[in-house]
């Protein structure tokens, strides 16, 4: 049994918002701030003060309502080094390789440049879960904005290995749009076509598809499949390196 519960909702048509709790201490934290008033709702909801904000990246659809939750909390915002700049209220920045720590929690920093350069995801170790802000969806991964193909691929190289019964939260509920561009890549592909349905029916219901795990996205999500011999030959590309076969996929979803 995890020590946290985790309370997860969807806010501004399509951005979720994550509130993560400590069940003895109390402590609690919000994933990213897109929108302070439903975060503040779930709080009285659940009889929760907030103690943290952990943000990923300087989108105003992530921080917008840090103004709002620093001023009625107080709580301690913590966000990446590189885009410190254009981050209000933060009160501790972190890099790369860094651990900062949650109620006993060790929350190891990773860096991945790509979505915006200063990006950075959330790795609770112990706890086997990810906070991946807008660098992956489920089936899916961020639009590069501010890096390169590359730079998006190699940070998407470090969730892949990481332990595969992590359990990933996202920034983005994007999981039909992604699917849909994953079958017509992969038509034969019979985890593919289970999960496009199974996302169908959830949001058919207006249920959450997210979160994910990283098992899961190993075999359906194609921006971590780029050595994947079948998806090779679907896209003609037999003979190219992992990052090009990425790189094709990320311009033909822009496209899609
Ligand atoms: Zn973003
Ligand atoms: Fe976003």
């Amino acid at each position: 049994m995890s020590k946290f519960n985790i309370n997860q909702f969807i806010c501004r048509s399509d951005n979720y918002g994550v509130i993560i709790s400590d069940k003895n201490t109390g402590l609690t934290a919000s994933i990213d701030a897109p929108d302070a008033e439903m975060i503040d709702q779930e709080l009285k909801k659940n009889d929760l003060k907030l103690t943290h904000i952990f943000i990923t990246h300087k989108h105003l659809d992530h921080i917008e309502g840090i103004d709002y939750l620093k001023d009625k909390y107080g709580c301690i915002v913590i966000g990446p080094e590189k885009e410190k700049e254009e981050i209000p209220l933060l009160d501790i920045t972190v890099i790369d390789e860094e651990y900062i720590d949650f109620s006993g929690s060790p929350i190891k920093i990773i860096e991945t440049p790509g979505h915006t350069l200063g990006h950075i995801i959330y790795h609770f170790e112990q706890d086997n879960l990810l906070f991946a802000g807008d660098t992956l969806f489920l089936m899916g991964c961020g639009r590069v904005f501010e890096g390169t193909h590359e730079q998006m691929y190699k940070s998407l190289e470090k969730i892949k290995k990481l332990p595969p019964n992590t359990t990933i939260y996202c920034g983005h509920e994007y999981s039909i749009a992604n699917a849909k561009f994953v079958a017509s890549i992969l038509p034969d592909n019979s985890n593919i076509k289970k999960r496009l349905d199974e996302i169908k029916s959830l949001r058919d219901q207006n249920k959450q598809t997210l979160p994910t795990l990283l098992d899961d996205e190993l075999i359906t999500n194609p921006f971590l499949m780029s050595d994947n011999s079948v998806l090779k030959r679907k896209l003609d590309m037999n003979n190219a390196k992992e990052e090009e076969i990425f790189s094709e996929l990320r311009t033909r979803k822009d496209n899609f």
